[in-house]
């Protein structure tokens, strides 16, 4: 599978569909879910083009990633939910439930957030 450049998030990435962006530096993005699943959900994703967690986590420079995860610390501490906490997830590929092909990472938070899977 080859990244489709044309996914909603490269997208909002070249700022061609409005997001409610949060935070952008060198390496990451990060917006509000438009369909939050919780008080607060933001995606964190990185600038280059990696079509999921796999991907970027196989072919990621060390420098973007390093600076991906670093961006995603910088938006935990400016949302201050560190003391409350969080929760950090991704879906990965058919299985994982993955929608949007370009890797995001969901922080949750705002609310006492459960168990972490529903029984089918
Ligand atoms: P996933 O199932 O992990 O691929 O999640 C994709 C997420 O992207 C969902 O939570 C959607 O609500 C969210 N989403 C889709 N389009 C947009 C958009 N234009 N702006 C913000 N979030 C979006």
């Amino acid at each position: 599978m080859s990244y489709d450049s044309n996914n909603i998030f490269a997208r909002i990435l070249r700022h061609e569909v409005p997001a409610k962006i949060i935070y952008e530096d060198d390496y990451a993005l990060a917006f509000h879910d438009i369909n939050p699943q919780a008080p607060l959900h933001v995606l964190v994703i990185p600038k280059g083009n990696y079509i999921s967690f796999y991907d970027f986590s196989q072919n990621a420079s060390f420098e973007e990633t390093k600076g991906f995860y670093g961006a995603v610390k910088n938006v935990i501490d400016q949302l201050e939910i560190h003391d409350d906490g969080f929760r950090v997830l991704t879906n990965n590929g058919v299985n994982g439930g993955q929608e949007v092909p370009h890797f995001h990472l969901h922080i949750f938070a705002g609310r006492p957030l459960g168990r972490m899977i529903q029984s089918p």
